[in-house]
């Protein structure tokens, strides 16, 4: 691995570009964005924002020339003094409320970690969230530490071929120019540990991503002394088999659990985020009995230390093997933890299920568990419940967080600059303050509606831009530009639908009565136009079919190329879309939605949502803020309840949103409707922030009994 600074390309004056080059703490600080971007606008594009990347391709004699620009360096020198400031902050929020957490640790399990699209180890909006949670974590000064894979084929990128059908294509991760670092040992070796047990010798290394004051520690199997198989194992992220998802969770939990001891962080708390990662508590529980404990103090022990957060509503969802498969690999590791096969077996059983549940496991194991929305845990508890026979429903130890945003990673810089302005500087600190946000009402609406025209464009711009490169390689033929999004227009009321394209998630209830939607998006006066973006998992036809039948109706002349579809949906097509379009629109089978992100991102930038009472819009939408569909809880399953739902749809769209949305005076402002935006803002910006989930977290779950007399010592 060779170092920028070996290859001498920085000069002197500008070196502290690499340690910000090297932090994503760069990604949700806009001036250090900018920096990055003014350092070569060319290469910033071509390497799709990824300032490592960049710092290998800027020609030095341009650096040379910005190291003597008294402009850049004043810009550069106010960035990095930022920067320090950040990191060597004393009185963080988490300092001040837990002083007697000094010198422990948090350690956060994750399958997939969404900072930032120069680091492909995410798929979606498990990753995304997990994302929020460090940068959030590390804003407020948690002494947080993520455990994760470095995925050398990370996730497919989605291309869509002429007739609508997804295609995957797999890039190879350079971890030259990807933000990570290898992980060495005090003697300047590669950090290698032995993760497998019983003749199983199975080699990690570690890399290393810094998220402000956050690490993530993710761990690469592609080791020599490997079997080749085994080199595979972090291959990709959720592919291959059963057997491959099992050993990779196999190194997810115990492996990660190894690789911390290695590196000697001081865990007192261990979060797994999702069933993936539940094999960490039976490392913990070893750990223990191998110290002496009996079993019974130390499954007790280690449910006091541990934190397990699920995430999915559908049966199907959730991660279930075979027991042989499981008593395969774990009949060496069972007689260490004083168990026999069948006592072993029954820790991942779920009453009357066959198979090894990976959610029923953790949630044995840990003493608290939460499901991610308050409608969430209320399903949680019932699908549970089985686990607890002797318990109320209602008793079922099982809580909720809702999920929120990292606000500094989602909200429009613009949108944050007028924020700055009208609620005071320090907004950022008191993202979760509600009183904080009344003063969105002094915003003027000539400024608010400004700045959204100014994020529409800017999409409308991306949309374009993805186009003509299309165009301009050659291989698109004119109902794909079309389909693509070329025709779009500015002036019209846009709605965005985008999430991954499963099932339950609906994409085309908007579609169920064509001639219905064509009035509507043909209408000369009060046009409407639909972009969607998603992607299928690889595996999923269901959810290609989908995909495919959007991509048609957006090629037909029928609809006018009012309908578009934005390939290759991820953080940074996600960014555009909840800033520019005007009306979030998500219409999943309640109740199947956990929780639900895209809608709050596109709240907070004052982009009200039409969706289903399910998941955080049931607990977020108050009559003023933006428009239900459905009752709460949903109307069932079936044919007839996805008729009604829709008929919601275009109910709403044609006697309330539509007439609101084009009430204009003569200053062509919708006042109604920006209404309707700052409601949005003020409402959800702090009950659905990162600061106040991650507060939740530490006061429930990862501090819940700190003494009192240790906080008022702070
Ligand atoms: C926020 C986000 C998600 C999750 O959105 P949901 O509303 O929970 O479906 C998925 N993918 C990307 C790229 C996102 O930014």
């Amino acid at each position: 691995m060779t170092d920028i600074a070996s290859q001498g390309g920085v000069p002197a004056r500008l070196a502290r570009l690499k340690d910000l080059a090297y932090n994503l703490w760069w990604c949700w600080h806009p001036e250090a964005r900018a920096l990055f971007k003014d350092l070569d606008f060319t290469h910033w594009a071509s390497t799709h924002h990824n300032p490592v990347s960049l710092l290998r391709q800027v020609p030095s004699e341009r650096l040379e020339r910005l190291a003597a620009d008294p402009a850049f360096l004043a810009r550069y020198d106010k960035v990095i003094s930022n920067f320090d400031a950040y990191l060597g902050r004393k009185d963080t929020w988490f300092r001040k409320a837990h002083p007697e957490f000094e010198g422990k640790a948090i350690a956060y399990f994750s399958a997939e970690f969404g900072v930032h699209n120069s680091l492909r180890i995410y798929s979606g909006g498990l990753g995304i969230l997990a994302g929020d949670h460090c940068k959030t974590a590390s804003d407020l000064g948690l002494p947080l530490v993520g455990v994760g894979f470095m995925y050398p084929q990370g996730y497919g990128q989605q291309r869509i071929s002429t007739d609508g059908w997804q295609q995957n294509v797999y890039e190879h991760v350079d971890w030259e120019t990807s933000p990570v670092r290898p992980v060495l040992t005090p003697a300047g070796q590669r950090l290698k540990v032995d993760v497998g047990w019983g003749g199983w010798n199975l080699y990690i290394n570690v890399w290393e991503v810094v998220v402000g004051r956050v690490k993530l520690y993710l761990m690469d199997t592609n080791v020599e002394g490997n079997a080749p198989p085994d080199r595979e194992i972090s291959g990709r992220l959720y592919g291959g088999d059963k057997t491959m998802r099992l050993r990779q969770e196999i190194v997810l939990g115990i492996g990660g659990v190894r690789m911390l001891r290695a590196l000697g962080v001081p865990v007192s708390v261990f979060h797994a985020n999702e069933g993936h990662c539940a094999f960490l508590f039976l490392e913990t529980l070893r750990e223990k009995i191998a110290a002496g404990k009996d079993l019974k103090d130390a499954l007790s022990e280690v449910s006091e230390q541990s934190a397990f957060t699920t995430h999915t509503p559908v049966a199907a969802g959730h991660d279930v093997f075979d027991e042989q498969l499981v008593a395969q690999y774990f009949k060496t590791y069972w007689p260490a933890l004083g168990l026999d096969e069948d006592k072993f077996l029954e820790l991942g059983r779920a009453p009357g299920e066959h198979g090894w549940n990976m959610t029923a496991l953790a949630l044995k194991l840990t003493g608290r568990r939460n499901g991610v929305s308050r409608r969430h845990g209320v399903v949680s508890r019932h699908m549970w419940r089985k686990l607890w026979p002797e318990l109320p429903e209602e008793k079922v130890p099982i809580s909720y967080v809702t999920n929120g945003v990292h606000m500094a990673t989602w909200l429009q810089q613009e949108l944050a600059r007028a924020f700055s302005k009208h609620l005071g500087e320090d907004f950022w600190d008191r993202q979760d303050d509600p009183q904080l946000w009344s003063k969105v009402a002094a915003i003027p609406d000539e400024e608010l509606w400004a700045l959204h025209l100014r994020s529409k464009l800017e999409l409308f711009r991306l949309v374009r831009g993805r186009v003509r490169s299309r165009w301009l390689a050659g291989h698109a033929d004119s109902s794909q530009i079309v389909a693509s999004g070329c025709l779009l227009d500015l002036s019209a009321l846009t709605i965005g639908f985008a999430r991954r394209f499963a099932a339950y998630k609906r994409a085309a209830l908007i579609l169920r009565d064509l001639d219905r939607l064509k009035r509507l998006l043909n209408d000369p006066f009060r046009p409407v136009q639909l972009i969607f973006a998603g992607k299928a998992h690889p595996a999923d036809d269901g959810g290609k079919n989908l995909i495919q039948q959007i991509y048609r109706l957006a090629k037909d002349p029928a609809f006018g190329g009012r309908i578009a579809f934005i390939e290759d949906y991820d953080m940074h097509v996600a960014r555009y879309l909840v800033h520019g379009c005007d009306l979030w629109l998500n219409n999943p089978l309640a109740p199947l939605e956990a929780c639900g992100t895209s809608g709050e991102k596109a709240a907070i930038n004052g982009v009200p949502s039409l969706s289903v009472l399910d998941g955080w819009w049931e607990e977020g939408y108050n009559g003023a803020n933006g428009w239900p569909i459905g009752q709460p809880g949903g109307r069932g399953s079936g044919e007839a309840a996805d008729q009604a739902d829709s008929v919601d749809i275009y109910e709403a769209l044609e006697k309330k949103i539509i007439p609101l949305y084009y009430d204009r005076g003569s200053d062509q402002l919708p006042r109604g409707w920006i209404k309707v935006m700052k409601e949005s803002i003020r409402s959800v910006a702090p009950r659905f922030c990162g600061n106040r989930m991650v507060k939740e977290y530490v006061e429930n779950f990862y501090v819940p009994r700190a003494p009192v007399a240790a906080k008022s010592r702070g």
